[in-house]
């Protein structure tokens, strides 16, 4: 059982707060956010995560999960601090690695005792040595520490079980002495044999840049096809399923859509081509795969409009889904977004519907109309667009749809209405990959 500071609690940091508290150890959560922490004082999780509450609560009740503002004195206070704050896109594509150093001189100015810093933010290639030097340089102490990059890989909506149940743990050490402390913090994995990879720093950092790179290099990868699909009359669906039965390629990420988004894909792609620009070694693949996730939002906005014949202007149309994906109220360079926008550019009225994710958007969208349920957006509308594939949009009573529309058009970005329903219905409809059945 170790002593542990998670700085930044986020989706990424709470998560792994909860999980480490769980796995037995002393874990003090901190943030810079007063509102975020009061409300977790409060017994209040501030992100729709599924499961969490659980979690968080027995750690709490069992006093092993605690949460502060005060960062100098959970830095101070504990042998491991896990560094989970933000790694946002900035204006030039580079990861903004300004929250990061800035814990890393928090950390430096409160070096009481040995300690292992664990960076569980995505970081660029490099950017442990980085914080390294910051820490060497700012401490005014000559208390010894250690470095491990311990990237995230953690999915919203199944966050806590990707947690406490990993695919695999990747610890990037500079010590022996560090992995060894590491061994003892994530004992229940050691124990049940999750596979584990330790490896040096950039190696670590490079995985986890690797992996988020070709997983959207896939989705664009197939939303082509898709697009492809569309213009030679194939199935998409039929396609992708036949593909995944190859052991070499796996279903997995094989679903078209309307392009991928989130806080990790769009930011951790143009991060990695960055610094590949920067290193003189070319990364066409991702380059190519960031242009074809854009050209596909607007692409769902085309789409709308061809089905409303580009009468947009004065006309409703129900947004149906706000986050990124379903599971989840994170709107973050969801393509919901791209798709309000382009509505009401064209001087269209929007009406959105998600069953959580609504108030983060409003942040974004503070003057669009955001409705209790799928029922009040869609009444009266010239025309919804499904964007996120909610279970509750997957069973949508198309015969109620039907007749709640102004007029029966409906986009499902998303492939989950049937298309033998709406056309028995009546609907004029697209989708991505798939002809409308005549
Ligand atoms: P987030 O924006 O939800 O949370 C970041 C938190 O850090 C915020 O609560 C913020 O207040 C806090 N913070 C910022 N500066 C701080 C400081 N100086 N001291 C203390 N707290 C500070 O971000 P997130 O989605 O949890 O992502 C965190 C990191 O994990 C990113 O690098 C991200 O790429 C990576 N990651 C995210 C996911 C995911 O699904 N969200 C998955 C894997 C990895």
């Amino acid at each position: 059982m170790k002593k542990i500071a998670v700085i930044g609690t986020g989706y990424v940091g709470l998560v792994s707060g909860a999980g480490l508290s769980d796995f037995g150890n002393q874990v003090i959560c901190a943030d810079i956010d007063k509102s975020k922490i009061n409300s977790l004082l409060a017994g209040k999780i501030p992100i729709f995560e599924p499961g969490l509450k659980e979690v968080v609560d027995r750690n709490v009740k069992s006093n092993r999960l605690s949460f502060t503002t005060n960062v100098s004195k959970a830095i101070q206070d504990s042998e491991v601090i896990f560094i989970g704050v933000g790694t946002p896109e900035s204006e030039t594509g580079e990861a903004d690695l300004s929250a990061v150093y800035s814990v890393a001189e928090m950390i430096a100015e409160n070096l009481n005792f040995y300690k292992v810093i664990c960076t569980k933010s995505t970081v660029p290639i490099g950017t442990g040595d980085k914080i390294i030097s910051i820490i060497k340089n700012s401490q005014n102490s000559d208390v010894g520490f250690d470095y491990v990059s311990n990237p995230e890989f953690l999915r919203e909506g199944a966050a806590v079980q990707d947690f406490l149940i990993p695919n695999r743990i990747v610890l990037g050490a500079t010590s022996e002495k560090a992995l060894n402390i590491l061994q003892d913090v994530y004992r229940p994995l050691y124990i049940n044999e999750t596979p584990i990879v330790h490896t040096n720093v950039p190696t670590a950092e490079m995985i986890k840049y690797a992996s988020n790179a070709f997983l959207a290099l896939k989705i664009s990868y197939i939303n082509e096809i898709a697009n492809l699909c569309e213009v030679v009359g194939a199935d998409v669906h039929i396609v992708t399923k036949a593909m995944g039965n190859d052991g070499r390629i796996s279903p997995k990420f094989l679903h078209p859509g309307p392009g991928f988004g989130g806080s990790c894909f769009p930011k951790d792609t143009k991060a990695l081509l960055s610094l590949s620009e920067k290193l003189n070694e070319p990364m066409n693949t991702v380059a190519a795969a960031i242009e074809t996730n854009d050209r596909q939002k607007r692409r769902m906005a085309d789409k709308l409009f061809n089905l409303m014949e580009n009468e947009i202007k004065g006309k409703i149309i129900a947004v149906l889904g706000l986050s990124f994906k379903q599971m989840t109220d994170d709107v973050r360079e969801s393509a919901s977004i791209e798709m309000i926008q382009s509505i009401l550019d064209k001087g269209g009225i929007v009406k959105a519907y998600d069953p959580v994710a609504a108030k983060n958007m409003e942040k974004q969208f503070p003057n669009i109309e955001y409705c209790v349920d799928w029922q009040t957006a869609v009444k009266n509308a010239n025309a919804v667009a499904i964007m996120t594939e909610w279970h509750e949009f997957r069973g949508l009573d198309l015969a109620e749809l039907k007749s709640l529309l102004k007029s029966p058009l409906v986009l499902d970005t998303r492939n989950i209405l049937s298309r033998v329903g709406l056309t028995e219905l009546g609907f004029k409809f697209d989708n991505v990959g798939r002809k409308a059945l005549k």
